[in-house]
């Protein structure tokens, strides 16, 4: 068996038998990663402890013919606030389930290895609630969407944009309105992270709007994902025919 050592955050793990778990990691390297932590259900270990959700660790692994096997975890990070700060903890709990959900194993994706691990830092450093919506602008950045949000995407009015559909490609007037609504000043908000204006949002943004991006936010992402699937679904039916 091949033994390779990478970096990874801890996103969720689960129970494995009497006593193992199934660790499930964002590594710099290797895209995401399964594998399991034997033993560490049976003992009180730091190894285990290492493993938790929102980690960050330089690992070590054996290679598995389908499951990989981590050997060694030391803490790379500690983000003291991220595990004491409820609220913090709670934002920090989203980001690893949308890394999780958007992700497939395997895959090298050192782009959203470096997102995730920023954000997390800036998470615990400022608490910024503002954070997970950036966040997730940047990972639609990354799987390619820039959605239209100054004119309507039916009917290019520029007049009353009131709400959003990220299936449909952007922003919608009045009179097209589909998905959800949206105010102007989240709207703005949302043009400056997709145009990497990041740090002004985050030291701008007042609380309302804050609220209001992190409902959208969450939103976006499920609209994204339906969207992914849909065209998936398309090309699996293309290929069979
Ligand atoms: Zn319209």
């Amino acid at each position: 068996m091949a033994l390779y050592r990478d970096d990874g955050v801890v996103l969720r793990n689960f129970k494995l038998g009497e006593a193992d778990r199934i660790v499930v990691l964002m590594t710099r390297n290797r895209g995401k990663v399964r594998a399991v932590a034997k033993g560490v259900r049976r003992t009180k270990s730091k190894f285990g402890a290492r493993l938790e959700p929102g980690s960050i660790i330089h690992g070590q692994f054996y290679e598995g013919r389908n499951l990989d096997i981590v050997t060694q975890a030391e803490t790379a990070a500690i983000y003291e606030n991220l595990r004491t700060d409820l609220s913090r903890y709670g934002r920090a709990a989203i980001m690893l389930e949308i890394v999780d959900q958007i992700t497939e194993d395997g895959g090298t994706q050192p782009a959203l290895y470096k997102l995730l691990t920023g954000a997390l830092a800036e998470l615990d450093g400022s608490g910024n609630p503002m954070v997970v919506p950036a966040f997730v602008v940047k990972i639609l950045v990354l799987e390619g969407v820039q959605p239209l949000l100054d004119a309507c995407v039916n009917c290019s009015s520029k007049e009353r944009l009131i709400a959003i559909d990220i299936r449909q490609g952007g922003v919608l007037c009045d009179d097209c309105r589909a998905g959800d609504p949206i105010s102007d000043a989240a709207r703005f908000a949302l043009q400056d992270i997709f145009a990497g204006q990041v740090r002004h949002v985050l030291n701008t943004t007042d609380e309302e709007t804050t609220i209001e991006l992190e409902i959208l936010a969450s939103r976006m992402i499920e609209q994204h994902l339906e969207r992914r699937l849909r065209s998936s679904v398309v090309v699996d039916q293309h290929l069979a025919h």
